[in-house]
């Protein structure tokens, strides 16, 4: 059997022709930019967090850089965030001119360590921006009130987590902002690259909106630097069909999740994603993050191919990793896997100046040598959770 990280194969024939009809009517229409199709979408989507104002854009990257920029954050401001993420987190701070400021994450949710973060304040610091990595909510309640006595604006980087909640309410809708992506992996993606964010006030929103159209408040006057990060039409068209299965989607991601915890609980050596479903928290299992902390392979296999260094053990010059080991023996059997992230964004190349070096997050730096996701997604079957289990199961035994 083969196992597919992810696959869309059949949600789209389960999607019939929706989306065909949806995009040949925009093809029809001959509106690609903005109309209808834009102005349902960002309705409905502020509507499913529970706020008021929803802003299309052309990536979940630039969701980020136009809720920076509205905070009027720049040069010479700081921004705490986590290294524990995918790069355009941290990509987007730098690119409006301001410094991220890593703190170390949790070693049992992988999420900002809460704990860290107000020794890691200055007086150039002017925003937090938690990433819900995962589909796991950070414990917004506590990360606010830490904002609120420190009088700093809150970002939430979503991309991982449309569907979440945390105590009852949706990602996206406890900060200042929440940044979301529709990046075709996402737990609701489109066709291509889109994203939004999402905000409770109608002065950011207006902000947000003129930045993403060359900083246009009427048209050809320009109030400020601004970009073109518009959502398509398209995009927009096929997230209408889309986001009613969101619900639907995240409650399967849950129910997988929860078979591969069942199936796979009670092995040693191999620690299951924690966190807490109480308090009407709800996680999204965008992916599904197990670590590996002692795996052997076993003596009958030693004729198998060489284990590839990951491009973090190359760096930190160690080739001691149980992780790539499992990682390879697993995809011999069929079962394909992916590493989030191999590198922290603290010791990438690109982000040598700002003078990191190992040893710096510990925790950060061991989860990026130990993590592996399962494959997830709505569709897969039992059959083949119940074989990617098996064949954990027997490189253990
Ligand atoms: C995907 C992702 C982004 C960027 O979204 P794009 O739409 O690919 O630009 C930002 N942050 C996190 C945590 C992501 O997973």
């Amino acid at each position: 059997m083969q196992v597919p990280p992810f696959s869309l194969t059949k949600q789209l024939s389960e999607l019939g022709n929706d989306l065909e009809v949806a995009v040949s009517r925009v093809i029809q229409s001959g509106q690609f930019i903005g109309g209808d199709e834009v102005k349902t979408f960002e309705d409905s989507f502020a509507k499913s967090i529970g706020i008021d104002y929803s802003v299309g854009c052309n990536s979940g990257t630039d969701a980020l850089v136009l809720a920076l920029r509205a905070l009027d954050i720049g040069i010479g401001d700081e921004v705490i965030t986590s290294s524990f993420s995918f790069f355009a987190t941290a990509e987007a701070i730098s690119a409006v001119g301001a410094k991220p400021v890593f703190v170390d994450v949790d070693p049992c949710n992988y999420l900002i360590d809460l704990n860290l973060i107000e020794q890691a304040i200055t007086s150039s610091t002017k925003a937090i921006l938690p990433v819900h990595l995962f589909g796991c909510p950070v414990d917004m309640k506590t990360l606010n009130a830490i904002a609120k006595k420190n009088g700093l604006k809150v970002i939430e980087d979503c991309a991982q987590a449309a569907g979440a909640e945390y105590e009852g309410m949706a990602v996206g809708s406890w900060g200042d902002i929440g940044c979301f992506s529709f990046f075709p992996t996402k737990n609701l993606g489109g066709v291509g690259d889109g994203g939004a964010v999402t905000t409770r006030d109608a002065g950011l929103a207006k902000r947000m909106r003129e930045l993403a159209v060359h900083g246009m408040p009427a048209r050809y006057l320009h109030t400020q630097l601004g970009y073109n990060s518009r959502l398509d039409a398209l995009q927009a068209a096929v997230l209408n069909v889309k986001l009613p299965k969101l619900k639907y989607w995240v409650k399967k991601r849950q129910q997988i999740a929860q078979r591969y915890i069942d199936l796979l609980e009670d092995l040693p050596g191999l620690d299951l994603p924690k966190y807490s479903s109480d308090m009407n928290t709800s996680h999204a299992w965008n992916q599904f993050v197990v670590r590996v902390t002692d795996f052997s392979i076993k003596a009958k296999e030693t004729d198998a191919p060489k284990v590839r260094k990951s491009l973090y053990y190359d760096r930190l010059n160690n080739d001691n990793n149980a992780r790539d080991e499992f990682k390879d023996a697993l995809l011999r059997k069929g079962v394909n896997t992916i590493i989030y992230y191999p590198i922290p964004i603290h010791l990438q190349p690109a982000y040598e100046s700002l003078g990191f070096s190992v040893g710096d997050l510990p925790i950060t730096e061991m989860l990026c040598g130990q993590v592996l996701s399962l494959p997830i997604f709505p569709e897969i079957s039992e059959e083949q959770q119940e074989y990617v289990s098996l064949m954990i199961r027997n490189l253990f035994s």
